[in-house]
């Protein structure tokens, strides 16, 4: 596999040169050039996997697993591949261990009532950090309200990174799952989460990776990393919405109870008894989002062709000059100076509210988020009800980088 990855990774001696790969780069926003800012939130899709999906669904549209019939064989063929795409991607063991579902939410509410469920007993503990995304919260909650479990929270710092002293004491043997994030969306910090996973295992806990904002920012590689799951969502990866994967350690997947009930998921049902289906059918019932997982594998080989180490090198330089900008500007305060970064910046200016500097921005064709994102505990950790973010991806260039910060110094005048 790791073979067939490197195969995959094209030589390009050059700098990254992708924008035209990406039709909507070409809109006016306000009578202005689109400049988006806000890949945190999404990532924008290439023509490719925009491509993708027609064409699946102009010559090769059929359900998948039950038909006999060509067409049924070649979608099911097409979407099987898309399983090897992502197995490859993040070097899985086996395809078997990916599961797709709608997205990170649903891959961790469905470890959550599953795994959890069957794992976690009263007195017990589920442990994550303060930069977790609500979804790598709320399940864990509902967990421990259902069980009687209780939920640890490890402290980030200043920088806004994980203080490993803290999540060193509050590892111990009541801690049954350890769920934490890979990139956190809104400071940009990249964790250390395979010394992270190292250290929580000698508790023998199970870990899930949160790797929503992970996957195209990081090498991912989860036998390296050594985590029980790890999470993401397609439409974060140049991918659609509505796909997602959950990569599980075969074994773990094959003991857990299945979760939702329905076709494909099943071997043999009568109104007495069913047996279930392998991994990682399993996990799927019903139909599954067919186009999305054809189109996400899609925007995995692109990624791969392109080389994530030229990508994330591309966005490291984004990451420099975006930060050397905001730093110049005067009463702007950046949130998150982890040390191993990527190329998100969080920032307040004064006592401006972040909407209205996304408001002004925007009124200059500019999309940056401005909000929570997500994240409330971590903002309350800043006493911040929200920041203004703006996130760069691999179809920026410097250029954009300069329009974020030039609408931003003129928003600075505006909000005086
Ligand atoms: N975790 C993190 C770190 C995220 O950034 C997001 C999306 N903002 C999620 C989880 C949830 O992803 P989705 O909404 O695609 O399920």
């Amino acid at each position: 596999m790791n073979n067939e990855k490197k195969i995959l990774t094209k030589n390009i001696t050059s700098d990254l040169n992708v924008r035209e790969d990406f039709p909507i780069l070409e809109k006016s926003i306000n009578g202005k050039k689109l400049v988006y800012a806000d890949s945190a939130a999404t990532t924008q899709k290439p023509s490719r996997v925009i491509n993708k999906i027609k064409s699946f669904y102009s010559s090769q549209n059929a359900n998948v697993h039950r038909g006999i019939h060509a067409l049924s064989e070649e979608a099911t063929r097409e979407f099987e591949n898309a399983r090897v795409v992502v197995a490859n991607f993040i070097n899985a063991q086996s395809p078997k261990e990916i599961v797709f579902t709608k997205g990170a939410t649903e891959s961790i509410n469905l470890v959550s009532q599953t795994l959890g469920e069957a794992w976690v007993k009263s007195g017990d503990e589920v442990l994550v950090s303060t930069m977790e995304h609500h979804s790598n919260i709320v399940p864990w909650q509902i967990l421990c309200k259902k069980t009687g479990a209780q939920l640890k929270v490890i402290p980030v710092s200043d920088t806004g990174e994980i203080e490993i002293d803290a999540f060193n004491k509050l590892l111990c043997k009541k801690t049954k799952i350890v769920a934490l994030n890979h990139v956190s969306n809104a400071l940009g910090t990249i964790n250390p989460i395979a010394m992270l996973t190292k250290t929580a295992k000698k508790f023998n806990t199970i870990v899930l990776i949160d790797g929503a904002q992970g996957c195209v920012n990081d090498l991912v590689d989860v036998r390296n990393i050594g985590c029980d799951f790890y999470v993401f969502s397609g439409h974060k990866a140049l991918g659609p919405t509505g796909i997602g994967v959950l990569y599980g350690k075969q074994e773990l997947l094959e003991e857990m109870p299945p979760w939702q009930g329905g076709g494909d998921m099943i071997k043999k049902v009568s109104f007495e008894h069913t047996t279930y289906n392998e991994i990682p059918y399993k996990f799927e019932a019903g139909t599954p989002n067919i186009s999305g997982a054809i189109g996400l594998a899609e925007a995995l080989n692109y990624l791969s062709e392109l080389g994530l180490d030229k990508i994330i090198s591309h966005e490291k330089r984004l990451l420099k000059l975006a930060t050397d900008r905001a730093q110049k500007i005067p009463g702007l305060r950046i949130i998150g100076n982890a040390k191993n970064k990527t190329s998100i910046i969080s920032f307040v200016i004064n006592n401006a509210h972040p909407q209205d500097i996304g408001t002004l921005l925007d009124q200059q064709g500019v999309a940056i988020r401005a909000g929570h994102h997500c994240v409330m505990p971590l903002m309350d950790r800043f006493g911040l009800d929200g920041t203004a973010r703006a996130s760069f991806c691999l179809y920026n260039n410097e250029d954009d980088v300069n329009t974020v910060f030039d609408a931003v110094e003129t928003a600075t005048k505006l909000l005086g």
